[in-house]
């Protein structure tokens, strides 16, 4: 039996979301016995596959608001961003020009990056401001005769901070340009709804809301101009090749089903309350701290922390130490910290990026937790800032 125990203080569910109990035991038989191939329908255990597959794919397209048509399993969130922004190219030649933000994923980034190696396809970057917001305007004005496709995500991964999708969509809609959105975080967090959003295609990974690793989805517009990337056996109406990661599909599509409930019964958005109940006591509790993207709408579970006078990277593992994972806002490489690009567009300053640590709260988190958090925080904090004046004013002797 699976004991569903997350450590208490476990605060990374944008990097990976721990797996339930339901999910692990909806996947156990197609570990053990069921290891059909959906594709060999001749026999039984094929059969019973390609069924798992539909079943899960039921339950994502009611989470997302798609219809089974649009749901297309990939192997997760990047490789559904590359599907989906590729495909679009594949299928129109002529079209030379992207469009995407600036506080994109690399899943998105770096397929611009590839498309330009390869094929000379010219990226614009639209800035954000401040608050993380994009401008909508240089984002209209950008639109050229030769632009596929505009890539915007629909929350952030470091800050929670939720773009303006409708008015993306409506800009493009008139200029007759299609639209991918990464929603690889917002998926389970957010209601989602594919068909009443309007973009045409959407990216998202299982393993972000309840699900294994290696599996995800690009939910495709009827009609729209794509071609697939990932060529093959004619998997997924031919708009995926390889044989689908059944365990992995069937994990996902349970734990849709799970979030589903969780989001219709307001679990999932009431942990707002505990979020700002985060952020008011540690505003309160320690000096010079400083909350990303508050005055944005943001995910309901993440809070992106500047703690001034601080280097996450070395906070981090202060606090794993006493049983609290968080992330930071920058990348650590054996010589140097590289701060996220994300915070840098938003024109936060490097020091301010080097002390920032993201906290992302799963449905796990209690209030007790919550000011368990915050008193292991206090304690830590003031033994860095102690510390590094310490070692300040060695220097300065
Ligand atoms: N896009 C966003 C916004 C993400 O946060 C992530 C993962 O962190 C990805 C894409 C990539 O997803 P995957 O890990 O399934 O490849």
């Amino acid at each position: 039996m699976h004991d569903y125990s997350p450590p208490e203080l476990y605060l990374d569910h944008n990097s990976t979301s721990p797996i339930t109990d339901s999910v692990a035991q909806a996947v156990k038989p197609f570990i053990l016995s069921e290891f059909g191939n959906p594709s060999s329908k001749n026999n039984v255990f094929g059969v019973r596959a390609a069924d798992a597959l539909e079943h899960a794919r039921a339950h994502v397209a009611a989470l997302i608001g798609a219809s089974t048509e649009n749901i297309v399993f990939t192997s997760g969130g990047t490789e559904s961003c590359f599907a989906g922004i590729g495909g679009v190219f594949r299928a129109s030649p002529e079209k030379r020009h992207l469009i995407i933000s600036a506080v994109e994923h690399p899943a998105v980034l770096e397929t611009a990056e590839y498309l330009a190696a390869v094929s000379d396809i010219e990226t614009t970057i639209i800035p954000v401001d401040r608050n993380g917001e994009i401008d909508l305007e240089q984002l209209s004005a950008a639109i050229r005769p030769d632009t596929g496709l505009i890539s915007v995500m629909y929350a952030n991964n470091e800050t929670g901070i939720i773009l303006p999708l409708p008015e993306v969509v409506a800009i493009a809609r008139k200029r007759n340009v299609p639209v991918h959105t990464d929603a690889v975080q917002a998926v389970g967090k957010l209601p989602v709804r594919f068909g009443e959003l309007g973009v045409d295609l959407l990216s998202l990974s299982a393993h972000k809301f309840g699900g294994l690793k290696g599996a995800g989805v690009l939910a495709i517009r009827e009609g729209l101009r794509w071609e697939a990337v990932v060529k093959g056996g004619g998997q997924e109406r031919g708009r995926r090749g390889g044989t689908e990661a059944v365990p992995a599909i069937v994990a996902m599509g349970e734990a849709a089903r799970a979030r589903k409930h969780q989001l219709d019964t307001g679990a999932m958005l009431a942990l707002v309350g505990l979020r700002d109940f985060f952020e008011d006591i540690l505003v309160e509790r320690i000096p010079d701290v400083c909350i990303t993207g508050a005055k944005s709408p943001r995910l309901p579970n993440t809070s992106s922390v500047r703690i001034h006078g601080t280097v996450a990277q070395e906070l981090l593992q202060l606090l794993a130490v006493r049983g609290v994972i968080v992330s930071a806002g920058s990348a650590c490489h054996t010589t140097n910290v590289k701060p996220s690009h994300v915070l840098r567009a938003m024109g936060i300053s490097t020091p301010d990026c080097i002390s920032t640590l993201r906290f992302s709260f799963g449905l796990e988190l209690s209030r007790e937790a919550v000011m368990h958090l915050v008193d292991i925080l206090c304690e830590t904090v003031a033994y860095f800032r102690a510390e590094t004046k310490e070692l300040l004013q060695a220097n300065l002797r």
